[in-house]
C-alpha cells in the first residue's frame, strides 16, 4: 500500500485549506477553502463572476490543478468544520471531482446556505454526520469524525484509517475543557487512535510560536461577564462585536444581556444564517431569547427603536474586523438609522485576523468611534485555536510517526518543527511543505 499526501492550500497562509491523500489509487480530498483576504482586497466589480480558475491565480482558491491525474479517483471530499477558509470553495472546486461531501450536521447546513446564496447547485451527495461513528470508503480506507472544541460548533479532527495507520487530520481546534457549548474534545478516542498507530499527523500551526495553552471559551465568558455586568452602563447602547459563526460567545452575550434586563438583538445578514443554520439542526434556540434581524428593513426598523431607547438593548452584530459593509462599518458611515452618542459601550469580542488590510480597516474603525466618544472595550475574546503547550499534550496524546504542520505561514510552520524536534522527533519525521508539495509515506 502507497499512502501520499498533497498539501494543496494551506500550507503557506491561514486560509484556502485543502489537502489530497492518496491511498494506492483512492484519493480523499480533506477542506476546500478560500483565502478571505483575497477576496476582500479584489478590486474587481464582484468576485462571484471570476472562475475557478482565475480566483485559483488570484489566490483567493487552492491550486487544485495539480491533482488534475487524480480527478476520476476521489472518493469522497470531507469538511473539518464551517469556517469559509475550510469549506468556501466548494461551490467552485468539487462538482468535478463526483464524490460525495461529508460533514457534520451544522458544517453541512452552512455550506447548503452558502450555496443557495450563489445560486449553485452542485451534483455531489452531501453527506451530514456525526462524530462517533466510522464510514468505510472501499475495502481498504474508513474514516471517522472525532469530536473537538473550536470557536464554531460542531467541529472535528478527521481521522482516516487504512492499512498502514491512521491519517489524522487537526485543523482547527483548541483543548477547550470548559467549553461553553458542545461537547469537550473527545480525548478517550483520541488516546484509542494514537494507540492503534497514526502514520501521519496533519495538525494547525497557527499559534505554534505561542508559549501557553489557550485558556478556555469559559474564560472569554467571564471578561465578557466583566464588561457587561462590571461596568456601568445605564441608558447607554451597548454593541458586542463578534464572529457570526462564534455560536458559544453569542450564547454568553444573550445570557448577559438577559441578566441586564436589556432585549438581545442579533443584528445582521451572516448573523442571521449562521444562527438559523444552527437552529435547522437542532444545537440552539436563540430566536426564543433573542430577536434574530437578518434583513435589511428588519436591521433599519430595529436600529430606529434602538435609537430612541438605547439603554434597553443590548446588541450582537459583525464588524469586529471592521470589514466594509459590515454592520459596525455602515453605523460609524451613518448608511443606517443610528447614531453613535458618548458614552456608548462597543464592546471587541474577537480578535482582529492580522491581515495588513483587516488592520488598517479596524483601526479606522476604533479611530471612528473614539471621535463620537464611544467607550471601547477591546479583546475581550480568547481564541479558538491551540497553542504551543496544547499542541505539545496534543502531539504526545496521538504519538505520530510523521508531522505535517498545516494551516499557517512558514514560521508558523518551522514553529511546530521545532517544538516536535524538541519532543524528540528526527528532522525525516516532521515535514514542513508549503503549497502544492507531496510526500510519500
Ligand atoms: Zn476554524
Ligand atoms: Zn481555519
Amino acid at each position: 500500500m502507497e499512502i501520499e499526501i498533497c498539501t494543496i492550500g494551506g500550507y503557506e497562509q491561514v486560509g484556502k485549506n485543502m489537502t489530497a491523500v492518496r491511498i494506492d489509487n483512492e484519493v480523499i480530498i480533506i477542506d476546500m477553502g478560500i483565502y478571505l483576504p483575497a477576496i476582500i482586497n479584489y478590486e474587481g466589480e464582484d468576485w462571484h463572476t471570476l472562475s475557478a480558475n482565475q480566483m485559483i491565480d488570484y489566490g483567493a482558491l487552492p491550486n487544485d490543478n495539480i491533482i488534475k491525474e487524480w480527478i476520476r479517483d476521489v472518493k469522497a471530499i470531507i469538511l473539518g468544520h464551517c469556517h469559509l477558509d475550510h469549506i468556501a470553495g466548494v461551490p467552485y472546486l468539487s462538482a468535478k471531482y463526483r464524490a460525495p461531501i461529508y460533514g457534520t450536521p451544522f458544517t453541512i447546513e452552512v455550506l447548503k446556505t452558502i450555496l443557495d446564496d450563489e445560486n449553485i447547485i452542485l451534483p455531489n451527495k452531501m453527506v451530514a454526520m456525526l462524530s462517533g461513528k466510522k464510514v468505510k470508503i472501499s475495502k481498504n480506507i474508513e474514516f471517522e469524525f472525532v469530536n473537538v472544541t473550536h470557536s464554531t460548533l460542531q467541529t472535528v479532527m478527521i481521522a482516516i484509517h487504512t492499512l498502514k495507520g491512521t491519517i489524522l487530520y487537526a485543523n482547527d481546534f483548541k483543548l477547550d475543557n470548559h467549553p461553553v457549548l458542545g461537547k469537550k474534545p473527545d480525548y478517550l478516542k483520541l488516546k484509542d487512535i494514537g494507540k492503534n498507530g497514526v502514520l501521519c499527523l496533519i495538525v494547525e500551526s497557527l499559534y505554534a510560536e505561542k508559549d501557553m495553552k489557550t485558556p478556555s471559551e469559559k474564560v472569554a465568558r467571564e471578561l465578557l461577564k466583566d464588561v457587561l455586568l462590571g461596568v456601568d452602563n445605564k441608558g447607554k447602547a451597548i454593541f458586542v462585536a463578534t464572529f457570526a459563526s462564534h455560536l458559544a460567545r453569542i450564547r454568553s452575550a444573550i445570557d448577559f444581556g438577559k441578566s441586564l434586563n436589556r432585549r438581545v438583538v442579533l443584528l445582521g445578514r451572516s448573523m442571521g444564517k449562521y444562527v438559523s443554520s444552527a437552529e435547522h439542526v437542532q444545537l440552539i434556540e436563540y430566536s426564543k431569547e433573542a430577536q434574530i434581524c437578518g434583513y435589511s428593513n428588519q436591521i433599519k426598523a430595529t436600529l430606529r427603536d434602538i435609537d430612541r431607547n438605547r439603554g434597553k438593548y443590548l446588541v450582537v452584530c459583525t464588524g469586529s474586523q471592521g470589514e466594509p459593509s459590515s454592520i459596525l462599518d455602515k453605523l460609524i458611515n451613518k448608511q443606517l438609522p443610528f447614531r453613535f452618542k458618548e458614552g456608548d459601550h462597543v464592546i471587541f469580542s474577537c480578535k482582529t485576523i492580522p491581515s495588513p488590510l483587516n488592520i488598517t480597516n479596524r483601526q479606522a474603525l476604533e479611530d471612528a468611534l473614539k471621535k463620537e466618544k464611544v467607550r471601547l472595550f477591546l479583546d475581550i475574546h480568547q481564541s479558538g485555536h491551540a497553542a504551543r503547550e496544547d499542541l505539545r499534550d496534543f502531539i504526545n496524546l496521538v504519538k505520530p510517526k510523521n508531522i505535517i504542520p498545516a494551516h499557517g505561514e512558514l514560521h508558523m510552520e518551522q514553529a511546530l518543527e521545532n517544538l516536535a524536534k524538541e519532543m524528540g522527533y528526527h528532522d525525516s519525521q516532521i515535514h514542513v511543505m508549503g503549497n502544492g508539495k507531496r510526500l510519500i509515506l
